[in-house]
């Protein structure tokens, strides 16, 4: 079979659709070969030898090595250089490529093809022996490093000692002879570590590379980066072989990456840095300072280096005209990385570039301005998720802020947290619910796992396209990628920056957006959704079957969900509103109440407070319909705690405190969650239930009477697991319905529905439905209920479980559509049956999380219901989900 795909300037055997076969990478340098760009010539090994080689104990098809020669000789024949040639030698690089882009990879590894005997022909043809020996070196050490495992420090302290002999301060010091002399001690060190010189032998180089990369795919790094990006481990790496092109043969050479459009702001302008004389990962490293792509970055920026668009005009322009076809061709922002070799332009790479929320948003909804995207498709190429970091807040404008230090402006987000100074501190303080922020000289691959668990990230080297900021933008991390000012000493645990000293542990703020560092935590405000946003949210609407609400019960909740787009209130939970200081005295007097008389007189004091909530609700959602859940948790969340709170009750309530204490005592369960809750209150105490109905039905009325609106409440039962209960409360319902209705002579419109959160609803759902005229799922307690257990005390074996697969995702964020979905799906299914055109909902957590909103619209809920900040999320979802 075919295992090896060539590429090179004007034609390719694979193209950007062969993704899974070729990797990100390796596809793309095919298609941008296609396109007529000026790649240099190379070859892809496909992942099915990735594939092959772990399924047979890491070796590789036998036919692979032909394949490879051929491509090899190919590549030779294009650039007329042959590999291994100590006259003209042929250098290559070998760079990782999975279907997704992944840092945890192998590094690339350059120069490759360098040995005592080619290095000659490469000083002699190039006519510079220093740039010869100083890219001799580098493969060495980047050879040494990445494919040998010689520890990086051995390089350097071989580097080290020569510029103190010959007492230079900077690299660019070393002459031709002292590079030589560097690698002598480079070779002795992989001699001392290794007990065998240096490969000296090409072809030996170059598998010695392809198995450090397959290899890669299974290192820790690359295994904590899948799982945190839901990765398949069987995905496998594809392995991209390519002529060398030198961005460091002089000042007439350079090397660079860039966006097709900003990525933090998502401005429709060239955004990009470079280096002159200067190779591969120079740009990204932070090593040297990069110089901007154009002079509105310069400028922007406040640079006094010139810009590429300045120092290398005509190259510029290609490189101009470059961005422009590819997002033709692509109809999305693209990162690119390029080399100029004496003035020739060379692409090494494209992909989809990563950015920030905010500039997704911008991108999508001007490139369908633009009419390279349809409405439909910008819809789809916002990740909901990703909205989050929208619906965020920002610092507070007028807030005070003790400025520190300033790195690069333009990235998203701020965040407050205790200062740590690595990834291990970061991940264990965040465990404790910390938030951190992870301060670093600049940050790799290894710390990915901290950059995960900080707030925020601050380096004090790098730019805005270092690891550390295009790392925080793919995790919506707040981030200053570069405050130079900034000295970091990680031995003390400490940051100085102009006689000021930040010790860990410290409270920082951090402004990606700014760019500034400030000392202590700086207040911030609440976004808003408009410009854009609003835009976009209307496409996505104009595409969305199911309705959004809320889960809300204080007006502040309410207000923010319908600013946000809410279509009603899906879930109020009506004990939320007991806790308030002037009522939780009243409740508890009910509860602990041993008579009906009792109770009564203590819910008579309870329902005009509980009938202004409904009042005020109902306004603020004038039109939309409100579901209001009665009263659902175990009595003995509202019991008495202190000696205090006791004594308090029994004087509100002319008790002695004893009796107060008995009853307490009495009210206590084993096991609550299965205990005197829900609906088995309401079959115990109708009065309480009575009670609330009133205050709806009158709440209603009172705004009828205010505003000429008409309100139809949705009374929902919780925790029904038999027609029965359900029949005997409605009955109740009915009949306060029909008292406040003659008593205020006004019709009442209503509906009476159950939350379906016991596997025995669901089964029986035929049934009740035959009495409940709607359905609200309440997937948390439907998920406690179908896995027994309780959500409460999952946090001690959940992690358990996820690490050893049993659970993928959390089902508590994520429903379980196989199990507890079987269940939501046959309660859908007969509930119809029974009641064609039953109202069916979810108001669970899963309501605001995008997948399990998939699922719904796959089961065809009319609507989900989800906390207020998700409201835009969910719209976003519903609309994808449909589409
Ligand atoms: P990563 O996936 O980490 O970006 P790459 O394989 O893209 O790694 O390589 C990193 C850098 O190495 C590239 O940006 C480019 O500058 C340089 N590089 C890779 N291949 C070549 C090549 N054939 N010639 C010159 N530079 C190269
Ligand atoms: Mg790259
Ligand atoms: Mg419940």
């Amino acid at each position: 079979s075919k295992w090896v795909y060539s590429f090179g300037e004007g034609r390719a055997e694979g193209r950007a659709e062969m993704k899974n076969l070729l990797g990100g990478k390796g596809a793309n340098l095919a298609e941008m070969s296609n396109l007529g760009l000026p790649v240099p010539p190379g070859f892809t090994i496909t992942t099915e030898v990735c594939t092959w080689f772990y399924a047979n104990g890491r070796s590789y098809p036998a036919d692979l090595r032909a394949q490879v020669d051929a491509a090899l000789a190919a590549v030779e024949a294009v650039v007329g250089m042959r590999f291994g040639d100590a006259r003209n030698p042929l250098l290559v690089s070998v760079r990782s490529g999975a279907r997704a882009s992944m840092p945890g990879m192998m590094d690339t590894v350059l120069n490759l093809g360098l040995t005592d005997a080619t290095v000659q022909g490469l000083a002699d043809r190039s006519g510079d022996a220093r740039f010869a020996y100083d890219s001799y070196r580098r493969f060495i050490q980047m050879y040494g490093n990445v494919v040998l495992g010689v520890e990086h420090h051995h390089f350097e302290e071989v580097l080290e000692e020569v510029k103190r002999e010959r007492d230079y301060t900077f690299d660019t010091e070393l002459k031709a002879e002292d590079w030589q002399a560097v690698i002598a001690g480079y070779k002795a060190v992989v001699d001392r570590t290794l007990g065998r010189p240096f490969p000296q032998d090409p072809v030996e180089q170059l598998w010695g590379a392809i198995g450090a990369v397959f290899g890669s795919w299974m290192n820790q790094r690359a295994i904590t980066y899948r799982k945190l990006h839901d990765i398949p481990a069987d995905w496998g790496t594809a392995v991209n072989v390519q002529a060398m092109v030198f961005g460091n043969m002089g000042d007439d050479c350079a090397t660079g990456v860039a966006f097709t459009r900003n990525p933090s702001t998502g401005e429709n302008r060239f955004y990009g840095e470079y280096l002159i004389n200067a190779q591969g990962e120079d740009v990204v490293a932070g090593i040297r300072t990069p110089q901007h792509l154009t002079i509105a970055g310069k400028e922007a920026n406040g640079s006094t280096l010139p810009s590429m668009e300045e120092s290398m005009p005509e190259v510029f322009r290609q490189l101009d005209a470059v961005r422009l076809k590819l997002e033709r061709h692509y109809r999305d922002m693209q990162d690119i990385e390029f080399t100029v070799q004496q003035s020739k332009l060379y692409m090494l790479q494209t992909r989809t570039g990563k950015r920030t929320a905010a500039a997704a948003l911008k991108i999508a909804v001007d490139m369908a301005r633009e009419g390279l995207i349809d409405e439909r498709t910008a819809v789809l190429r916002i990740e909901p998720k990703s909205l989050d970091q929208l619906l965020h807040p920002t610092l507070d404008p007028k807030a005070k802020k003790q400025i520190i230090a300033k790195g690069p402006a333009g990235l998203a987000g701020a965040a407050s947290g205790k200062v740590v100074f690595t990834a291990e501190e970061a991940e264990r303080l965040s465990e404790l619910g910390e938030s951190v922020i992870l301060c670093r000289v600049e940050t790799s691959p290894e710390d990915i796992h901290g950059m995960h668990a900080a707030r925020g990230i601050l380096t004090t080297r790098g730019g805005m396209t270092s690891h550390a900021a295009v790392v925080a933008r793919g995790m919506g991390r707040a981030c200053v990628a570069g405050a130079g000012e900034l000295r970091i000493d990680y031995k003390r645990g400490t940051m100085l920056v102009r006689g000021v000293e930040v010790k860990a542990g410290d409270i920082l703020t951090i402004d990606g957006s700014t760019g500034e560092v400030m000392l202590g935590e700086v207040p911030t405000i609440q976004p808003e959704l408009s410009g854009d946003f609003a835009l976009l949210m209307g496409w996505a609407d104009r595409f969305r079957r199911m309705k959004v609400r809320t889960n809300a019960e204080t007006p502040l909740d309410a207000r923010t969900a319908r600013k946000f787009g809410a279509e009603g209130i899906g879930l109020s939970r009506t004990e939320h509103m007991f806790f308030d200081a002037d009522r939780i005295v009243a409740v508890r007097g009910m509860i602990l109440a041993d008579t009906e008389a009792g109770r009564r007189a203590a819910l008579a004091r309870i329902e005009p407070m509980q009938r202004q909530d409904f009042v005020e609700l109902f306004k603020i959602m004038t039109g939309l319909p409100v579901t209001i859940r009665l009263l659902d948790p175990p009595l003995h969340e509202f019991l008495p705690a202190s000696e205090a709170e006791m004594e308090e009750v029994a004087a509100s309530t002319g008790t002695d405190l004893q009796k107060v204490q008995q009853r307490a005592h009495q009210l206590h369960e084993a096991n609550p969650m299965l205990g005197h809750r829900g609906c088995r209150l309401g079959i115990s105490y109708p009065e309480i239930y009575e009670m609330q109905a009133r205050a709806i039905f009158e709440a209603a009325v009172v705004v009828f009477q205010e505003t000429g609106e008409t309100v139809t409440p949705e009374i929902m039962i919780p925790l029904v697991g038999t027609r029965k209960e359900l029949d005997i409360l409605k009955a109740v319902i009915d009949r306060v319905a029909t008292e406040v209705s003659q008593r205020s002579n006004r019709p009442l419109d209503y509906l009476v529905g159950t939350m379906i959160e016991l596997p025995r609803a669901a089964l029986r759902a035929a049934e009740i439905a035959r009495t409940a005229e709607f359905f609200s799922f309440g997937t948390n307690d439907l998920t406690q209920t179908t896995f027994g257990i309780s959500r409460d005390d999952a946090a001690s074996f959940l992690p358990d479980y996820q690490r050893t697969g049993i659970f993928e995702q959390d089902p508590f964020v994520t429903l379980d559509t196989d199990g507890v979905g079987e269940l939501v799906q046959i309660a859908a299914e007969r509930g119809r049956g029974a009641r064609p055109g039953i109202k069916l909902g979810i108001c669970g957590e899963h309501g605001g999380d995008p997948s399990s909103i998939y699922f719904c619209e796959k089961v065809g809920l009319d609507y989900v219901s989800c906390s207020p900040y998700r409201v835009p999320i969910a719209r976003l979802a519903a609309a994808q989900a449909a589409i």
